[in-house]
């Protein structure tokens, strides 16, 4: 797939990788990784970066691992693995036998840490982190050297060695790299290689109880890999100088780069894994998966497929510069994805009665509806009409404004695939005085097309045949939040008081067209005016029908980009 001779780089990436190219770099090898954390499942800002990762090697004919950072043993778990692989298999990419874990380079990373200490440029340091940091300065003011920078070789090296054993308990001790604490980057103010954490880690067990640090763990787990380019968010950009260092010092075979890109952000959602925790664990949300997340399991059970999500990637671009994208844009890219490829149904949410008295008792007819405009090779199917019909309550009104055109007392309108309809009695219930069913007339030369008069109605309705459709439970979703950026400081608030608190309309009581019954978890369908739906993967079966709302139909951004 080197198909990019001809083309121009799309991103400063791709300049920079087709520049080393040019100059021979790396042997012309493009080696890139995606470096999840076990702690928590996978969002849509690791989406953009998995596809920026594994299309980069797609692109120039290279390889992309999956490296799980799991350096950190008291926050992950093997559900959390589990989960990553399954999402970075659903968005469409392959790692193949390229599975990795920065566990399995512990006992590397020990002896590259002794080497270090060997050399001068490690020590022990006894301080307790709160005297760690007073050392440490500030922006304005130099560090000050610990007590224990000036340790000997033999003594590092005897305490390094106790604190693997197990001789010491959390905190008591750590590893440090020897650079200065007079450095302008405070990252670079010797900085912690390995800390104390007795605890059970998900793969090493209790083998080890001493982890080192990501800023030492994450650059030598790129060079053991012979990792090329080493893509990260800009967050990462002053920890740069120590992804250098510790390479510089230890003259690994393979020498990576970083280079650093602006993560996701979106409107209306939050993209931190230590806020969807809270989220998942604090109940706000039914799970991980729950369709209001912005997880990769969250919107794929919405309905979002993963061609949606890749053509978003590619549409946002990758910058160095932070900004946050309209969430209007994934909804235009998902219903522009589901426009070519959903099946079109009729679906009646809030079902309203509606009887027509000259059409035959008893009598059934099938009509021919269009499974899906856009694409004629998805042909049509037949749709029964009968004497009882349910139509949108929302489609009727007995006092209807000036610009409501659909149903009303004496009102024509025409039925999609079927009939014109006019309304002539409303029937309420005596004592609420709520509207309980419509009396209205059909005209039989109307059948699937216009009137041979030539007379116009002004409203296509959509509506269900109340003894062949199927009932089903459909569920509302919208965004989780009232705020475009609910991380926005206000007073005494976090982004818990800004969660929309009508996210989700569970509606128990719809009329689905006869065919959806047989929709299997996980399919997706345009209900008729309504939007795209799909069947929950969890929740829906034969017998209990479940739908979840994906998308409306209104296109924000389309509007607002001027583009159709
Ligand atoms: P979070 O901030 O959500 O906790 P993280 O950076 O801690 O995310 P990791 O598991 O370390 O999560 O992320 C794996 C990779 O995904 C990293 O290279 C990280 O830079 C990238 N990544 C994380 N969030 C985003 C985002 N919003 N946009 C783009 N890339 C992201
Ligand atoms: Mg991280």
């Amino acid at each position: 797939m080197a198909d990019t001779e001809s083309k121009a780089p799309s991103n400063f990436i791709q300049t920079i990788i087709e520049e080393d190219l040019k100059a021979g770099k790396n042997d012309g090898r493009v080696a890139t990784r995606f470096p999840p954390e076990p702690n928590g499942y996978l969002h849509i800002g690791h989406a953009k970066s998995i596809c920026l990762n594994f299309g980069l090697a797609q692109t120039y004919n290279g390889t992309c691992n999956l490296r799980f950072d799991d350096t950190n043993p008291t926050k992950e778990e093997v559900e959390y693995v589990d989960a990553i692989k399954e999402d970075v298999r659903w968005l469409g990419f392959d790692w193949q036998d390229r599975e990795h874990y920065a566990s399995d380079y512990f006992d590397q990373l020990y002896d590259l840490a002794v080497r270090l200490i060997k050399e001068g440029k490690a020590y022990v340091d006894s301080l307790s982190a709160d005297e760690i940091r007073q050392y440490r300065g500030t922006l304005t003011e130099p560090g000050r050297n610990s007590p224990h920078r000036n340790r000997s070789v033999e003594e590092n090296l005897d305490l390094f060695e106790r604190m693997r054993n197990g001789e010491f308990e959390d905190g008591r001790h750590v590893l440090r790299a020897k650079i200065d604490m007079a450095h302008p980057n405070m990252l670079m103010r010797d900085p912690t290689l390995y800390r104390i954490r007795k605890a059970a880690h998900h793969r090493t067990g209790d083998r080890w109880c001493i982890y080192p640090m990501y800023d030492f763990t994450h650059c030598l787990s790129d060079a053991i890999e012979c990792i090329t380019h080493s893509i990260c968010t800009l967050e990462f950009e002053n920890n740069r100088a120590l992804y250098d260092w510790v390479l510089d010092q230890l003259a690994m075979p393979c020498r990576p780069r970083q280079y650093e890109f602006a993560r996701l952000n979106l409107t209306y959602t939050v993209l931190s894994k230590r806020k969807l925790i809270q989220l998942v664990q604090e109940g706000h949300v039914s799970g991980w998966d729950d369709p209001r997340m912005p997880t990769i399991s969250g919107i794929r059970r919405r309905g979002y497929t993963p061609e949606s999500i890749r053509t978003f990637c590619e549409r946002i671009g990758v910058a160095k510069a932070n900004s946050i994208v309209d969430v209007a844009l994934l909804e235009h890219t998902i219903r522009e994805d589901l426009n070519r490829r959903a099946p079109r149904m009729m679906a009646v949410l809030r079902p309203l009665k509606v009887t027509i008295k000259n059409y035959p008792e008893g009598r059934t007819e099938m009509l021919t509806a269009v499974n899906n405009p856009e694409d004629a090779a998805m042909g049509t199917r037949q749709v029964p009409f009968s004497r009882t019909l349910y139509i949108e309550r929302e489609d009727f009104m007995e006092d209807p404004p000036k610009k409501y055109f659909r149903l009303a007392p004496g009102r024509e309108v025409r039925l999609r695939y079927a009939y014109f309809i006019t309304c002539t009695q409303v029937i309420k219930d005596p004592r609420s005085g709520d509207i309980v069913e419509l009396r209205c007339t059909y005209d039989p030369a109307t059948r699937g097309g216009d009137a041979p008069d030539g007379r116009k109605v002004k409203a296509t309705l959509h509506w269900v045949s109340a003894e062949h459709a199927v009932p089903g439970q459909v569920r509302l979703y919208d965004r989780l939040f009232v705020k475009p950026d609910p991380d926005e400081r206000e007073d005494g608030k976090t982004f818990i008081d800004f969660l929309n608190p009508d996210s989700l309309d569970v509606l128990d009581d719809c009329r689905l067209e006869p065919e959806l019954a047989e929709a299997k978890p996980g399919a997706i369908f345009q209900f008729e005016r309504l939007g795209y739906f799909c069947a929950d993967s969890k929740l829906s079966s034969r017998d209990h029908l479940v739908f979840n709302r994906t998308v409306t139909l209104r296109d924000a951004w389309a509007k607002i980009a001027g583009n159709k």
